[in-house]
């Protein structure tokens, strides 16, 4: 693995360097599309064709966290969902969580804060607008009562259907890995009926 080299991590293609170099551990820096790793002369290569995709793999979701968190996006969109509302609720933070998440969006009265699970930013932009509105509206109520509900249909008439698709969502990624082979060879072939739900950036 001396010299240049590329290696594929979730589907983003880096170029490998490696340097042997008088270092205790391996250890690796990623440069734009270049990842740099520094490994002592005594590690075989086999140790680094196991080690090295781990530390690719940490420091390209690392970046992809930088990166969807510092899009000015995020809180433009979220600004364009609240100005529905008709009390305009005051948003100071809007963060992705890269990190574990069981809910798909938690909101703090007391730091004005919405956190998203990051997986929003690949759905469509309705969906992901549709789980700001809920959050939102978190600001004046702080329950799932009949006041809340009717309020997120005000400024989201959409909400069920964003509903059924992070359902849908959750679903998949809990029986994913208990679904026969076939059956998720074959939903890959779907190619869907909805051609409004592409809108993926
Ligand atoms: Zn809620």
């Amino acid at each position: 693995m001396d010299g240049s080299t590329s290696i594929n991590i979730d589907g983003v293609t880096l170029r490998l360097v490696v340097e042997r170099k008088r270092v205790r551990h391996i250890n690796a820096r990623l440069r734009q599309e270049t990842l740099f790793v520094s490994a002592p002369a005594g590690v075989s290569q086999q140790i680094l064709d196991q080690v090295v995709p781990d530390l690719a793999r940490r420091l390209v979701r690392r970046v992809h966290a930088r990166k969807v968190n510092t899009e000015e996006d995020a809180l433009a969109l979220v600004r364009k969902v609240a100005a529905r509302f008709p009390n305009r609720p005051e948003v100071a933070h809007v963060e992705f969580v890269t990190t574990q998440m069981s809910r798909w969006g938690s909101y703090s009265s007391r730091t004005r804060t919405i956190r998203l699970h990051a997986a929003l930013c690949d759905m469509p932009r309705w969906v992901l607008e549709s789980v700001v509105a809920h959050e939102l509206a978190h600001v004046s109520y702080l329950d799932h009562g009949p006041a809340f509900w009717a309020l997120v249909r005000s400024v989201d008439p959409d909400c069920d259907r964003a509903d059924g698709f992070l359902n849908g969502v959750s679903w998949l990624a809990r029986n994913d890995g208990q679904l026969p082979p076939v059956t998720r060879a074959l939903l890959q072939g779907l190619s869907g009926c909805t051609p409004d739900d592409g809108s993926v950036r």
